[in-house]
């Protein structure tokens, strides 16, 4: 945990600040192992502070450890550790993507005399390639979700809501050791499969219906996420057997693309351009893909405005899709950790289609 200040102190030089203000907790615990939902972090080149409220007291001590000295008080003592850390500073940077108007005033306030400027993606560039252990966290979570889709997988057949198939994933998550689910699970049947993130309603699954699955669990903070469509009672017929066929090649072509030095836009066009042969451009509405970590949508961008060149350690999602308006969609998502010599799955699952 002590390195990752290290490589952080590099990117604030880079960026022109000598202190750094962390408000974005996900970032606070990346950087520190606090789990907590009320703390800052301050960080100058050769200090660092931690303060949160006195609900934290234990479990800050429990936690933070090292080079990351705690102060647990109210407001006025905890803004007075971080003034005394870096108000020494010449530059401190704010998060400009997570703090608000109000909260850049307060800090302009408190470190009247600073100059205080916003910096933007600092942490986050950081948290973009994963270390083994966080590799090891996300191949965790992607083993529960994929058993727990093997356990209940059975249940997904005519005759059962949206709804109750997600519960049932979900509690399975929860049983197989997950923490939580990685984000409001997806399941899409029949029309609404044509939306490609349609929240879960009463909808009756019915024979032939393509049936969007898109879950992860979260485990140790880390989160998993994979897409299978499914066709309840048999085989897909007509337009929608096309539709399987076309996003199942698509997004094999996207996972044999990916590989460090790769640019994140090429695994893009790679997917798109079969979808667009198909004759569906229009049809596929969405990036490919985006890195997952401590957050479900992270950097890097799968997109055709991403810009990251796919690097060792990075971990990213294809997931390609085609959506017909009153037929139905498919999509197909898997996680990659990329590494020099392509991407290697977390997400196991089969790529079954017929169900039941
Ligand atoms: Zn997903
Ligand atoms: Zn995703």
């Amino acid at each position: 945990m002590r390195t990752r200040l290290t490589p952080l102190r590099w990117r604030m030089e880079e960026a022109q600040v000598d202190g750094l203000v962390v408000t974005n907790l996900v970032n606070v615990r990346y950087l520190t192992g606090f789990t907590g939902s009320a703390a800052v972090l301050a960080v100058t080149g050769d200090g660092a502070v931690l303060t949160t409220d006195g609900r934290y007291r234990t479990q800050s001590a429990e936690q933070v450890q090292g080079p990351v000295e705690v102060a647990v008080g109210g407001l006025e003592a905890q803004r007075t550790a971080v003034r005394d850390l870096v108000g020494a500073a010449a530059r401190v940077g704010l998060e400009a993507d997570h703090v608000t108007w109000n909260g850049s005033r307060r800090w302009a306030e408190l470190l009247e005399g600073v100059d205080v400027v916003p910096t933007s993606g600092l942490v986050e560039a950081l948290r973009e390639v994963k270390d083994e252990e966080e590799i090891e966290l996300m191949a965790r979570a992607a083993a529960i979700a994929d058993a727990a889709l093997g356990e209940v997988l059975p249940e997904l057949a005519p005759g059962i809501t949206e709804t109750a198939f997600a519960q049932l994933l979900d509690s399975a998550m929860r049983r197989g050791g997950a923490e939580g689910t990685a984000f409001e699970t997806i399941v899409a049947a029949g029309p609404n499969s044509a939306k490609p993130h349609h929240r879960p309603g009463d909808r009756v699954v019915r024979r032939g219906d393509a049936v969007v699955v898109d879950f992860g669990a979260t485990y140790e903070g880390y989160r998993s996420d994979m897409t299978r469509t499914f066709c309840a009672g048999g085989e897909p017929e007509g337009e929608l057997a096309r539709v399987f066929d076309v996003v199942r090649d698509s997004q094999a072509q996207g996972v044999a693309a990916v590989r460090a030095g790769v640019a994140a836009k090429d695994v893009d066009a790679v997917c798109r351009r079969v979808i667009d042969e198909a004759g569906w451009a229009e049809r596929f509405e969405h990036g490919t893909g985006h890195g997952v970590g401590l957050d479900i949508h992270e950097a890097p961008t799968v997109s055709p405005l991403g810009t990251a060149i796919l690097a060792p350690g990075m971990i990213v999602t294809v997931e390609p899709g085609v959506y017909l308006p009153g037929t139905g969609g498919v999509r197909i998502e898997d996680t990659l950790v990329v590494t020099e010599d392509g991407g290697r799955p977390l997400t196991a699952f089969a790529k079954t289609v017929a169900v039941n």
